[in-house]
C-alpha cells in the first residue's frame, strides 16, 4: 500500500503540473483559434451580405466602353445594334457587373424594339427601380440592386401576365446559355 501511494504521488504530481500546463496553452490556442475563426466568418458573412462595389478603375478594366458607359452613367446603346435584343437562346441573363441573376429566357419576349426586353426580372428583388426624368417625361429607370448598374427602363405596355416591359440593354447583361442537360429539370 505504502509503496503504491508512493508511486501513485510520484506520478501524480507531474501528471497535475503537465495537465495544467496543458489547459493553460491549450486555453491560449483555443482564444487564437476562436480570434481567427471570428474574424474569417465576419469577412466570410460580409462578402455574401455586403456587396463589395467594384473601383472606377476595376470597372474600367473590366468592362467594355459601351458596357461602362450604360452601365455607369445610363447611357441607352443603340436599338437593334446590340448583343441579345434578337437572342432567343434558353438561359440566364446575369449583371454584367455583378452577377446576379436578373432575367430569364422564359419572360423575354419580341418587342419590336430592338432591345432585349422582359415582362419579369427573375425575382424583383434583384433590380432596383428610381424615377427618371432625363427625358421630357418621367420613366422608371432599372438597376441592378445589388452593384446598382443602370440596365434600362420598365414601362406599362407589356404583354400579359405583368404587363410590364422591362426595356435592358444589352452591355449590361451577361447572357449564361442554359446547359442540355438542365431541360428534363424544367418538364419534370
Ligand atoms: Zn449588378
Amino acid at each position: 500500500m505504502t509503496m503504491n501511494r508512493r508511486t501513485i504521488s510520484f506520478l501524480l504530481i507531474p501528471l497535475v503540473v503537465i495537465f495544467s500546463w496543458a489547459v493553460a496553452s491549450d486555453n491560449d490556442t483555443t482564444t487564437a483559434q476562436s480570434q481567427s475563426v471570428a474574424t474569417a466568418s465576419e469577412s466570410d458573412n460580409g462578402e455574401e451580405e455586403e456587396y463589395v462595389p467594384k473601383t472606377k478603375r476595376e470597372l474600367r478594366n473590366d468592362l467594355s466602353p459601351i458596357q461602362y458607359d450604360v452601365t455607369q452613367n445610363e447611357a441607352t446603346e443603340p436599338a437593334f445594334r446590340n448583343k441579345y435584343w434578337d437572342n432567343k437562346k434558353d438561359g440566364t441573363y446575369k449583371c454584367i457587373v455583378c452577377d446576379r441573376d436578373l432575367f430569364t429566357s422564359e419572360t423575354k419576349y419580341k418587342s419590336g424594339t430592338g432591345w432585349p426586353s422582359f415582362f419579369a426580372p427573375i425575382d424583383k428583388k434583384n433590380v432596383g427601380l428610381r424615377t427618371d426624368y432625363r427625358l421630357f417625361y418621367a420613366r422608371t429607370e432599372v438597376h441592378c440592386s445589388r452593384c446598382k448598374a443602370h440596365l434600362g427602363h420598365v414601362f406599362d405596355d407589356g404583354p400579359e401576365p405583368t404587363g410590364k416591359r422591362y426595356c435592358m440593354n444589352s452591355a449590361s447583361l451577361k447572357f449564361v446559355e442554359k446547359k442540355k442537360d438542365e431541360t428534363p429539370k424544367q418538364n419534370e
